[in-house]
């Protein structure tokens, strides 16, 4: 174990972006990886009927920030691909992010009024959370911030989170605002795209440096210990370089104060003997059934395949942790962020320890977030040594 540098814990973005950038600037890196593939929660993988799918749920990805994107760029040629959605309202789809079209759909020959109203009073190509929609004392407006709160947010919030929009944190709600436009993608950010080969493959090129020793199926807690006097072991000897956790908090500390509460999910896949199963890549089901959205790979990955097409549906439950459940959202309120805040300062004692990603800061980080992170915590990292 004395070869190594430093030690990461999570193949996912969080750990292979730190991994790789360390690994360049000479390090040895450890990557050690408690599933049996690399990727985290970008996984993907093609299923039993030929058909590139993401194993833990659709993921698009899309930026603002270009060096998260040049970064990556080293790693994967990208397919243009813009994400439009729409919802399932009663049999009739309309955009979402709801949109001028959709209340075009929805509101018909009264929709030029409600858009006049809509772009007096925030002005054309804002966009306007439903919280604050809700908010106005226009009877118009009162009228289609009730609309789209009712057909659009409370059955799926619901679904998605067992709780109410207004009662989640609003942040949540915010990713998928009011769209004052008739531009119906659900991502306005200016890098967009599916990595040309899928993630994995990504993922492969990412890790593929002599710096990096890779270990699947392999949890941090069989090599890593923490002493209680804030020391770190590796392999039972002491390890004093960086180690860059990215799973779970609690998980690191046997969950001493209480375990993090999460939502999890379950993804039912279909294959259809049918070139195309939906419209849409994704098709959010706003007002009825038990799923919240259903994605057709084919359409995210510009796959081709004649005449068969998988889908997936996401469940959304409590996460109990129980063996074989995967925690994907951290559920955000004051008393998580407390809860969470302990364990943080649990981890500040030993001052080799990094947490990193969207499960080791307990956020809602999309993959881009994740990177961006990841490069500015190696480039410390690398700072730190040679000063
Ligand atoms: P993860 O990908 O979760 O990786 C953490 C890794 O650490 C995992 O591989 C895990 O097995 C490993 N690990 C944990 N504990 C240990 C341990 N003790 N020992 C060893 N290994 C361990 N983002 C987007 O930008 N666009 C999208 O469209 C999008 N869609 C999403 C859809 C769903 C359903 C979900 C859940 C998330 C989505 N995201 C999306 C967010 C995206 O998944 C995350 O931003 C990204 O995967 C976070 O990377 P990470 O490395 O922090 O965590
Ligand atoms: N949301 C909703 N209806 C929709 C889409 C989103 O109520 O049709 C709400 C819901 O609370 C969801 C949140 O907005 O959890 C964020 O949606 P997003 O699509 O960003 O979720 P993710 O893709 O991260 O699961």
């Amino acid at each position: 174990m004395a070869q190594f540098d430093a030690v990461v814990v999570g193949a996912g973005f969080a750990g292979a972006t730190v991994s790789r950038v360390l690994a360049e600037a000479g390090q040895r890196v450890l990557l050690l990886e408690r599933r049996d593939h690399i990727g985290g929660n970008a996984y993907d993988y093609i299923d039993d009927a030929g058909v590139l799918v993401h194993k833990y749920g659709p993921h698009i990805f899309h930026t603002r920030d270009k060096r998260v994107f040049d970064f990556l760029s080293r790693f994967t040629a990208w397919r243009d691909y813009q994400h439009r959605v729409v919802a399932n309202v009663h049999g009739q789809l309309m955009p979402v992010p709801f949109n001028l079209t959709s209340l075009d759909i929805a509101f018909e020959d009264r929709a030029g009024r409600f858009a006049k109203k809509l772009t007096d009073t925030y002005g054309e190509g804002k966009k306007v959370t439903i919280l604050e929609l809700r908010q106005s004392e226009d009877k118009e407006l009162a009228e289609l911030a009730d609309y789209v709160y009712e057909n659009i947010f409370k059955v799926y919030t619901m679904k998605q989170w067992g709780q109410r929009p207004e009662d989640i944190d609003p942040a949540t709600t915010a990713r998928v605002p009011v769209f004052i436009s008739r531009d119906d993608r659900y991502f306005q950010d200016p890098y967009q795209g599916m990595p040309q080969d899928g993630y994995t493959s990504l993922f492969e090129k990412m890790l593929d440096h002599p710096n990096i020793t890779l270990r699947l199926n392999t949890d941090a807690a069989q090599q890593l210990t923490l002493t209680q006097v804030g020391t770190t072991l590796l392999g039972g000897e002491a390890f004093k370089g960086p180690i860059v956790y990215t799973g779970p908090v609690d998980d690191l500390f046997e969950r001493r104060f209480g375990r993090l509460p999460y939502r999890t999910l379950d993804f039912v896949f279909e294959t259809h003997g049918v070139e195309w199963y939906q419209t849409h890549g994704t098709v959010n089901y706003t007002v009825d059934q038990d799923y919240t959205r259903i994605t057709e790979f084919k359409h995210l990955t510009g796959q081709t395949l004649s005449k068969k097409t998988t889908i997936v549906k996401e469940y959304s439950k409590e996460y109990t942790g129980q063996d074989g459940q995967e925690p994907y959202y951290a559920i955000i309120n004051d008393e998580n962020r407390a809860l969470y805040a302990r364990y943080a300062a649990l981890a500040a004692e030993y001052p080799n320890l990094r947490l990193l990603g969207r499960l080791a800061e307990y956020q809602y980080y999309n993959m881009d977030a994740i990177v961006g992170r990841a490069l500015d915590l190696a480039e410390n990292e690398r700072k730190g040594r040679t000063t």
